[in-house]
């Protein structure tokens, strides 16, 4: 008949004030100690561990059964709550107070030698932790993730569910939508030949849905970008998307400050102080050489130019005069020796920039830096003055573009600034971003997506270049958490910024003319956003990378080790679908399996 209930208490919960009661728990037998007699097993279910005796005056039957456990197996456990013997309390637990003398055992299955051990004791390579992923989920790392992972959605849905916002899906097989990367494409049996693809985001679907009438809109939604793997993406993510009517700018930000405060509140038990900072993208590109600086320190960078505006030191004159910056940060006292300088160099030269320059204040104010002799006193106080130089401080300063040198100086920063751990949550909000960019091959490209409205529609078709949108960022840590914008409402806005990006009045019409003509009925003004909900837990948990906080992420080369996806398909299911694949890839999969 076995232990039935098989469970009357979560493990993790039981205190010194559960003394006494019978209970009954079922979980994972994580340690097997035996000692001298005695067994102990720590029992772990979702809530925590808590530790069972085995003795065998107690009942010895169940004392047999014990030594026959194995890691892993799951167990049942009939017994009795006892405060721990005094002087083996273990503080680190929350249950460490007590154990549980057990009187009957049942093994609910057995488990095979693990491929791994969960205690973290011994490295795992990644490839082999998301082959076995369902064991390493049950390790109290990922077991928390998954729990906060949980914690933050809900929190996210019930801000937005009391704001009465509706919670509405759009479809995943859809035409393309243009974000900015390469679509996932699937293949249409019925329609051969076509193909649908899967959403970068529901961007187009909740403009609709604002054409639709709908006033506030969220969605938990998947979206997915075929991009090179880069450290932190992923080809499938998911987003907090958000949109609505007649609101703008301010309202989106309020209303994400709302959504963060309410998460770190109940993942973290912190409250964050409001409002969250605004930065023109501007000033951070300025201040900061990144458009999601970490504020968590300062370390800003510093313009020079002006002090060196008659300098006889050509490699910072020849700069200027080219219309570069020469501007400099100062990373504090440290002790560098002449190596630690030159790798500082070397970095800046990895970065870009043709070179970089370092001072260090001696104790009596003044600078020794290779390049010192080059210059004049009114130089020298001039660079202590622009990086409030004090004596012990190291200097490092980059003559170059302006563009290089922020890039430099930015990453130099965050080298030499990085604040150790994840304690301190720094959000804040980035402004008036650039509405294009300028590709690589000098062509403009949305700097967020092509449906941001402009500040000025003048000022965006006389200077596309430096023209401003009503697109915002929210920044985490010195990392991007999200984006959105205040969208264009008038449909011949849309097609001026189409025919900017060089989409032809005709390709225009081909590509989204369903998405003009709607945009031609009476379409409100309405703005939005969407949050990458796997980085912002990530930061929050103080993970390494997203994938710690997805159930079942691919690993950095796109691909599933458990499941083997992607994998090939029989030749008839590909001719069902009207495809299939080159012959040289057909090649090659054939000289793989002859191999
Ligand atoms: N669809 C945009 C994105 O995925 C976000 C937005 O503008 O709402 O980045």
């Amino acid at each position: 008949m076995g232990i039935q209930p098989l469970r009357t208490v979560h493990a993790g919960e039981l205190r010194p004030g559960d003394a006494d009661r019978e209970v009954h728990v079922a979980g994972w037998a994580e340690r097997i100690r035996d000692q001298g007699g005695v067994t102990f097993v720590t029992l772990r279910d979702a809530s925590g561990v808590v530790q069972v005796v085995f003795r065998p005056d107690v009942a010895a039957g169940a004392m047999d059964e014990a030594g026959n456990l194995k890691r892993e197996y799951c167990i049942a456990v009939r017994g009795t709550v006892k405060p721990r013997p005094a002087g083996t309390d273990n503080a680190d637990l929350p249950t460490g107070g007590v154990e549980i003398e057990a009187e009957e055992l049942e093994v609910l299955s057995t488990a095979d030698t693990l491929p791994f051990q969960l205690d973290g004791r011994v490295d795992v390579t990644e490839e082999r932790r998301l082959q076995y992923r369902y064991l390493d989920l049950r390790t109290p790392r990922m077991a928390a993730n998954l729990r906060n992972r949980a914690t933050t959605i809900r929190a996210m849905r019930r801000v937005l569910d009391d704001k009465e916002f509706l919670e509405i899906e759009t479809p995943t097989l859809i035409a393309s939508t243009p974000e900015g990367a390469r679509d996932m494409l699937v293949p249409s049996r019925l329609r051969k030949g076509q193909f649908y693809a899967l959403p970068q985001s529901p961007q187009l679907f909740k403009q609709l849905l604002m054409i639709g009438g709908v006033e506030r809109y969220y969605q938990v939604a998947r979206c997915y970008r075929d991009e090179d793997f880069r450290a932190d993406r992923q080809v499938e993510f998911t987003q907090l998307d958000l949109e609505g009517s007649f609101w703008g700018q301010d309202d989106v930000l309020a209303t994400l400050e709302d959504i963060a405060v309410a998460v770190v509140s109940d993942v973290r038990g912190v409250d964050l102080p409001r409002p969250f900072p605004r930065m023109t993208y501007a000033d951070a590109m300025a201040r900061y050489g990144s458009d999601k600086p970490d504020i968590r320190f300062g370390m800003e960078i510093n313009d020079l130019s002006a002090v060196f505006a008659a300098t006889e030191f050509r490699a910072f004159g020849g700069v200027l005069a080219d219309g570069g910056v020469v501007r400099g940060i100062n990373i504090g006292s440290r002790d560098m020796a002449r190596s630690a300088l030159d790798a500082a160099s070397q970095r800046a030269q990895d970065l870009g920039a043709a070179g970089l320059v370092w001072m260090v204040v001696e104790p009596d104010g003044s600078l020794r830096s290779p390049v010192a002799k080059f210059l004049g006193d009114a130089e020298l106080d001039g660079i202590k003055q622009g990086l409030e130089a004090e004596p012990g401080n190291v200097l490092l300063i980059v003559a170059d573009k302006p563009a290089v040198v922020g890039r430099t100086l930015g990453q130099l920063r965050l080298d030499y600034g990085q604040p150790d751990g994840h304690a301190e949550l720094a959000f804040l909000f980035i402004v008036d971003f650039p509405i294009f960019e300028v590709g690589e091959d000098g062509s403009m490209v949305p700097a967020h997506h092509a449906f941001t409205a402009p500040v000025s529609v003048d000022e965006m078709r006389n200077s596309p270049e430096t023209a401003i949108s009503k697109s915002y960022d929210m920044v985490l840590n010195g990392s991007e958490l999200g984006s959105g914008s205040v969208r264009i409402h008038d449909p011949q806005v849309q097609a001026q910024v189409f025919e900017i990006l060089g989409i032809s009045a005709e390709d225009a019409e081909r590509r989204f003319g369903w998405f003009l003509e709607a945009l031609r009925y009476g379409t409100p003004p309405h703005a939005g956003f969407a949050i990458g909900v796997d980085r912002m837990i990530s930061i929050l948990q103080g993970e390494p990378n997203i994938r710690e906080v997805i159930p079942f992420p691919k690993t950095q080369t796109g691909s599933d080790p458990l499941t083997g996806s992607p994998s090939r398909v029989e030749t008839a299911q590909l001719g069902e679908l009207g495809i299939d694949v080159l012959p040289e890839v057909r090649a090659a999969w054939e000289a793989s399996e002859s191999s």
